[in-house]
């Protein structure tokens, strides 16, 4: 298929996409990496009047550490670019882990972070893991700008609130809290496919080595990334035993998800992939917390 006929514009500043995007509102759609964009107009699922290209804005793509340790991310990074930055591996290692599982490395020569969180695809990594390490992004428009905590920003399935005329300009990860642990993992059917599910947490413990805080977020399950509350409670102030964990996981499984059935998975196993990935990572995480103590009970 081709996609149907529509204006192209490649500002080459930020404020005149902004422009542009203020005067098409609906009718416009964002160009980034063009990874999911290009297939979906392709097949006619989007059928944009005005492609509004951001490839010309370079002052969109950077990964830039912060003081106190937390990194501001430009929308525009190519997804090989946070799978390949030292910075990132130092800073964020959640992130760094993940990149990988993303496609293929053509895939990601070209996808961008922004893209990737905009498009809000409910079996999408990115997502995920910005919500389990806490992340928070920058919207333009040419009225305001505004600052949204990851949590907030996926509202259904590939939704999120931005309005027609915003843009993502940025993604910030605030620093890594002390004695924390994080951990990454997805079933596919293949390497480099989308998960049939996925799971992603990020722990701390207080000084006694029992549980502080958990974030533990679980996709391809959902509309969205879903946090598994329920379980997140279950292990506050407890010591995070194997059978503390064994039982978060099922009720993360239980109680915390509901997922459907599709051509992939069965609702029913996907259940049960949350159960085993959500033991597997939550068990990782909260042992890279103790082994940042050595006092800590093993
Ligand atoms: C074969 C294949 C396999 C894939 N496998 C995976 C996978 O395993 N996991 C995964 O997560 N993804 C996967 N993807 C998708 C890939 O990661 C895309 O790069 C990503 O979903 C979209 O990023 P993009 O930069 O290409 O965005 P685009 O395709 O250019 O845009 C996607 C959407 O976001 C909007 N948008 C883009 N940037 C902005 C912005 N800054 N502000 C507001 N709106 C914006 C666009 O208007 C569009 O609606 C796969 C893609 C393909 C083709």
């Amino acid at each position: 298929m081709k996609p149907s006929s529509f204006k192209y514009l490649a500002p080459g500043t930020i404020e005149e996409a902004l422009a542009i995007m203020a005067a098409h509102g609906y009718e416009a759609k964002a160009l980034a990496g063009g990874q999911s964009l290009i297939p979906m107009m392709n097949f006619r699922l989007a059928q944009p009047a005005v492609m509004v290209d951001l490839n010309n804005l370079p002052e969109l793509a950077y990964i830039r550490p912060e003081q106190g340790g937390g990194l501001r991310m430009g929308a525009m990074t190519r997804q090989s670019a946070i799978e390949h930055s030292a910075i990132i591996l130092e800073r964020a290692p959640m992130l760094h882990a993940t990149m990988p599982n993303i496609a293929y490395s053509q895939i990601r020569n070209r996808g961008t972070l922004g893209g990737s969180i905009a498009h809000a695809d409910p079996s999408a990594e990115l997502p995920a893991v910005s919500v389990a390490l806490d992340g928070r992004f920058r919207i333009r428009s040419h009225r305001k700008e505004r600052w949204v905590p990851a949590n907030a920003f996926f509202v259904g399935l590939f939704t999120t609130v931005l309005e027609p005329d915003e843009l993502l300009v940025e993604v910030e990860l605030p620093p890594m809290p002390r004695r924390c642990g994080w951990a990454f993992t997805e079933v596919a059917r293949r390497h480099h496919d989308f998960a049939l599910v996925g799971a992603a947490a990020a722990v701390t413990v207080d000084a006694r080595g029992a549980c502080e805080q958990t974030r533990l977020v679980l996709f391809s399950v959902g509309d969205g990334p879903v946090e598994a509350h329920q379980a997140a409670k279950m292990l506050a102030g407890q010591p995070p035993t194997l059978e503390a964990i064994r039982a978060a996981a099922e009720t993360a499984a239980r109680d915390d998800v509901d997922p459907g059935t599709d051509i992939n998975a069965t609702a029913e196993f996907r259940r049960h992939l949350v159960r085993v990935l959500s033991g597997r990572v939550l068990t990782q995480a909260f042992g890279r917390a103790h082994a940042q103590n050595s006092s800590f009970p093993a």
